[in-house]
Formats: C-alpha cells, sequence, structure tokens
C-alpha cells in the first residue's frame, strides 16, 4: 500500500507558519494583508469554495472579504469593483472565482487585476515571470495557488532537492494547473511530459514517469497499470459522481483503489490536493503583502 499523502495536515501545517509570518508581519510593519475574494453569481460549488477560502484568511490573521456580485453584473461593472481593489493600499490579494459567466470578459478581467495583487498568478506579468525564470519558487513571485501546493506537497514527501533528474508527466494544459504545474517542475530540473486530450497512448507516457500529476476532470481516468511501481502521484482532479445510493461523492481523476497499490505515494480525494490550493492563497496574499514593504510607493 502507498503512502497516503495528508494534504489536510500538510495544510494545516503551512497555515500555521503562515498564521505565525503574517502576525511578525503585523508586529514589525502595522499591515494586516487583505483579501478581497470576488464571486458571481449562485454556482453553489464556487460559493462553497470561496467561503472556505474567506475562513481561512481569518483563521491565519489575514483580513478576507468575500465580495458577492450578482450573475448579470457587466464586464464593466466588475472591471471597477476590481479597479477599486487596485487602488485601496489595504487591500493586497484580490481572486476573482473562475469560470465566471459566459457574458463576463474573463481575460479583461484577469488582466484587469493589477498583477502585484494577483494571488491567483493568472495575469500575464506572473504567467511570464513563472515561466522565464530559471527558479520559479525562489519565494518572490505570485505562482497559481493550486501547483504550488503540489509543489509543497512534493518536497514535504519526496523533497525538492530529489526531484533534479525525475521524470514528471503533468496530465492536462489548462493554465490555470496543467501548465504552470509543468513550468514549476522543470524549474526544480525534472525532465516533464505534458498530455492533453489529443496525446496517443497517455498510458505508456506515464509508465516512464517517477512523478504523475493528474488534473484533467475524468474520473478515474488514471488506473494502476499506467503508474510505475514506486511512483508518486498527484491527484489535482475534483469530480462529483453519482453514488448507488442516488449521492454524490468526489472523485480524483486517479482510481485510487487500484493505484494505491502500485504508487509510491498517493493524494487522496478530498483531502490531498485541494486544501493545499486554499493554503498556497494565503501564502501568496502574505507574498503580496509583504512585498509593499519593499515597493517604492512603501517608502
Ligand atoms: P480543464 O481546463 O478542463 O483542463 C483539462 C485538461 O485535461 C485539458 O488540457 C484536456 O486536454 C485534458 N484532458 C481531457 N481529457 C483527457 C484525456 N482523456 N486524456 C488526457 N488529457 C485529457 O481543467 P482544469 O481547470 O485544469 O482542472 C482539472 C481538474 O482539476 C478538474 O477536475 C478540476 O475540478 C480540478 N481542480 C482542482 C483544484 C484543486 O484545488 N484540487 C484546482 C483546480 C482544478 P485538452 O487541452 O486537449 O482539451
Amino acid at each position: 500500500m502507498s503512502n497516503v499523502i495528508d494534504g489536510r495536515a500538510s495544510a494545516a501545517g503551512w497555515q500555521t507558519e503562515i498564521a505565525g509570518e503574517v502576525a511578525d508581519l503585523r508586529e514589525r510593519s502595522g499591515i494586516t494583508p487583505g483579501l478581497r475574494v470576488i464571486i458571481v453569481g449562485n454556482d453553489p460549488a464556487s460559493r462553497s469554495y470561496v467561503r472556505r477560502k474567506s475562513r481561512v484568511a481569518g483563521e491565519v490573521g489575514i483580513d478576507g472579504q468575500l465580495v458577492e456580485l450578482d450573475e448579470n453584473v457587466t464586464t464593466d461593472e466588475l472591471l471597477t469593483v476590481i479597479s477599486g481593489f487596485n487602488e485601496d493600499a489595504a487591500v493586497h490579494g484580490i481572486l476573482v472565482q473562475l469560470p465566471l459567466p459566459p457574458h463576463v470578459d474573463e481575460v479583461r478581467v484577469l488582466r484587469t487585476i493589477a498583477p502585484e495583487k494577483d494571488v491567483d498568478g493568472f495575469h500575464p506579468v506572473n504567467v511570464g515571470g513563472l515561466f522565464s525564470a530559471r527558479d520559479p519558487m525562489d519565494g518572490t513571485r505570485l505562482l497559481p495557488c493550486t501547483p504550488l501546493g503540489c509543489m509543497r506537497l512534493i518536497d514535504e514527501t519526496l523533497g525538492v532537492d530529489s526531484l533534479s533528474g525525475k521524470e514528471a508527466v503533468v496530465i492536462g494544459r489548462s493554465n490555470i494547473v496543467g501548465k504552470p504545474m509543468a513550468a514549476l517542475l522543470l524549474g526544480a530540473n525534472c525532465s516533464v511530459s505534458q498530455i492533453h486530450s489529443r496525446t496517443v497512448d497517455p498510458a505508456a507516457r506515464c509508465r516512464d514517469a517517477d512523478i504523475v500529476i493528474a488534473a484533467v476532470g475524468r474520473p478515474g481516468l488514471v488506473d494502476g497499470d499506467w503508474i510505475k511501481p514506486g511512483a508518486a502521484v498527484i491527484d489535482v482532479g475534483i469530480n462529483r459522481v453519482q453514488t448507488p445510493d442516488g449521492g454524490k461523492r468526489l472523485v480524483g481523476d486517479v482510481d485510487f483503489d487500484a493505484v494505491a497499490g502500485v504508487a509510491g505515494a498517493i493524494t487522496p480525494v478530498p483531502g490531498g490536493v485541494g486544501p493545499m490550493t486554499v493554503a498556497g492563497l494565503m501564502f501568496n496574499t502574505l507574498t503580496a503583502a509583504r512585498a509593499t514593504l519593499q515597493s517604492p510607493e512603501s517608502s
């Protein structure tokens, strides 16, 4: 049986560290990191995610306020809200929960968030910083929260220094998870392959990998015979599936029972990557608040 990586425990440990650093920042500089989490509409899953983000912010001493906007808000109205937070010195981090309703121009929205307050790491300036950095994990930049959380889990499980020269496969190429994940693993000196819906024989490619990251959105896609014995498997997927009794439950992109007998280490769903994503957001908000101490306008 694999080592089952406890994301809840790792996230709790990370949050305790962050809470200490938030308190230290406040004591040294009087700054309380401020986060605004903007949600448009009433999607129940998105609402539950943003409530969790705001709650955890409070737990670590961040002023994390939820901003709830009507489903019919226009792109221009949303941009006005963001611009207000860009100008507000008490706000260090701005997150717009995705997906947005189809009538809202997501590209304009993400480009309007000031790069130094972009705690999701989706602004082109931050994306460019990630892809051009020799060591993107040097602690100076705002990185997408889920890949950041995955790297922390990998570090705690394998040690980031042990990644050098390893074969990594990332399944999925989204801007939110797959692409930044591959960039972080490359920065840690892995040889990285990226798999997507057009890849021929993804199982064969995975079988060569020491580390497999699944970020697809297909329940149980990764089977036991995709995995090299002893490999580390990080399951980012969150899929709501029907149970035989008509209920719902969350499963990942990895068939946990099949892979747990083969992998050296595996994250469960739920309780794996999810809590680390939220902790990563807190880390980014702290990083953004700290950066204002070094910026010209604060001196
Ligand atoms: P996405 O934007 O839909 O991207 C999915 C990727 O999977 C695409 O690149 C797609 O390829 C690829 N794909 C689809 N079917 C495939 C197949 N059969 N074989 C190989 N690749 C395939 O999804 P996302 O936003 O990256 O999210 C992925 C999953 O992670 C979802 O379940 C999401 O809910 C979850 N998620 C979890 C967290 C967390 O905190 N745990 C955070 C974010 C997302 P193409 O590009 O060719 O279409």
